[in-house]
């Protein structure tokens, strides 16, 4: 990594990314479509190159999470359909209909509001009906006595002009969770999600040409659940207990490098705050990654980060542009020799949990001044060296 402005980067592996989406492509059979959620740049892995390989292995559908990031994909000759999955301001439908992008409905009055403005166009929007089964963010509430206040609003939504209904879908809340009641919760809104679709087509007189619902957990836990598409995101990237179990591969490994090393004395106090103080003779390696590059402050003084010759424990306050890794016990590791923060050597898994959180947070959280670097048959095929726009 000769002339990257700084000497953190991550390695994206595109052909783990390929491997991952054959095998789940496997797992869910070929009558199902293959929906890829890309959102969020691809949960920090780049959605451009993620979205050209799962178009080059014939994933039928993208989402993302608004329409800067549909555009994005369209500039990048991303061909195959993509769904908005959050809100687009109404003044944007024109663009939304330019780019053929398709677009979830969440409630009345965006339906209504789309129809108008599509109408205005001359042309037709496409669009997802999104219901609200129990995760309580968005969609069209259907639970219990909105029942029929829901199916209504989605029969509204379908018959208006210049709207054209493709798909119906839901979300669920803790499909990823193996406790009994979590069970019991993903039934029931996969019931009622059916239970509304079946309402709704009879009332409309047609079928929805795809309808979905499968996220990560429940792409590995609930097959009842595929219906048309499945969408996940998770498992794509190969994290997780569920892609462990399901023997994937993790896409992104972050990595740095040694910048200095400096022997200290027993008795000296480590960067702000002074939280950690050395016992023994210490050498220190100091690394050009801090939380301004996506590393969670609150992994102070508890994580380890792997070298080659095993795992040096992080010491002191994570400042913002650099931290500090103990390489007493570890003699070889010198200056510009390389540490994996996560990936391949050091499980994810075990970061997000000492942090307290998931792996999503921890791959979403790379900073933009991180470049990825994107490897595909086993070679470099693109490194971003400058700051991302
Ligand atoms: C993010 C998201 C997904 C993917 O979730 P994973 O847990 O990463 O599989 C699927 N559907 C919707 C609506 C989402 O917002």
């Amino acid at each position: 990594m000769e002339s990257t402005l700084r000497r953190t980067w991550a390695e994206i592996d595109l052909d783990a990314l390929v491997f991952n989406y054959k095998t789940l492509r496997n797992k869910v059979g070929k009558n199902v479509k293959f929906l890829g959620v890309v959102k969020a740049d691809a949960y920090g892995h780049g959605s451009v190159r993620v979205a050209q390989a799962l178009q080059e292995n014939g994933a039928d559908y993208l989402a993302v999470s608004s329409i800067d990031e549909a555009v994005e994909l369209r500039k990048k000759n991303i061909t195959m359909p993509i769904l908005i999955l959050g809100h687009t301001p109404k003044e944007q439908v024109g663009k939304l209909i330019e780019y053929n992008i398709t677009q979830a409905v969440t409630c009345k009055a965006k339906a209504v509001e789309y129809s108008e403005e599509a109408l205005k166009c001359g042309k037709e929007l496409k669009i997802h009906i999104k219901v609200d089964t129990g995760m309580s963010r968005l969609g069209y509430l259907c639970a219990d006595r909105f029942f029929e206040s829901g199916v209504e609003g989605i029969v509204d939504a379908c018959k208006m002009p210049n709207l054209y209904c493709e798909g119906i879908f839901t979300h669920f809340a803790v499909s990823d969770e193996d406790d009994e009641e979590s069970e019991d919760y993903t039934h029931e809104q996969f019931k009622l999600f059916t239970n509304v679709i079946e309402e709704v087509e009879k009332k409309i007189g047609r079928k929805f040409e795809i309808k979905h619902c499968a996220n990560t957990g429940a792409v590995f836990g609930y097959p009842e659940t595929y219906l048309d598409m499945v969408r996940p995101g998770l498992l794509l990237y190969g994290y997780g207990d569920y892609a462990i179990k399901l023997g994937l591969k993790p896409v992104m490994s972050l990595k740095t490098n040694v910048s200095t090393v400096k022997v200290y004395d027993p008795n000296t106090s480590v960067s702000y705050g002074r939280t950690y103080v050395t016992d023994k003779t210490t050498r220190m390696g100091v690394l050009p990654y801090g939380y301004a590059d996506g590393f969670l402050r609150s992994l102070s003084n508890k994580c380890s980060l792997y070298t080659s010759e095993g795992l040096a424990p992080l010491r002191g306050k994570i400042c913002m542009d650099m931290c500090m890794i103990d390489l007493t016990n570890l003699k070889g590791i010198d200056v510009g020799d390389e540490v994996e923060i996560f990936g391949k050597n050091n499980p994810i898994e075990k970061l997000s949990e000492l942090a307290g959180t998931i792996p999503y947070e921890l791959t979403c959280a790379v900073s933009k001044r991180v470049p990825r670097v994107y490897y595909q048959n086993g070679q470099i095929v693109e490194r971003e060296l400058m700051l991302r726009s």
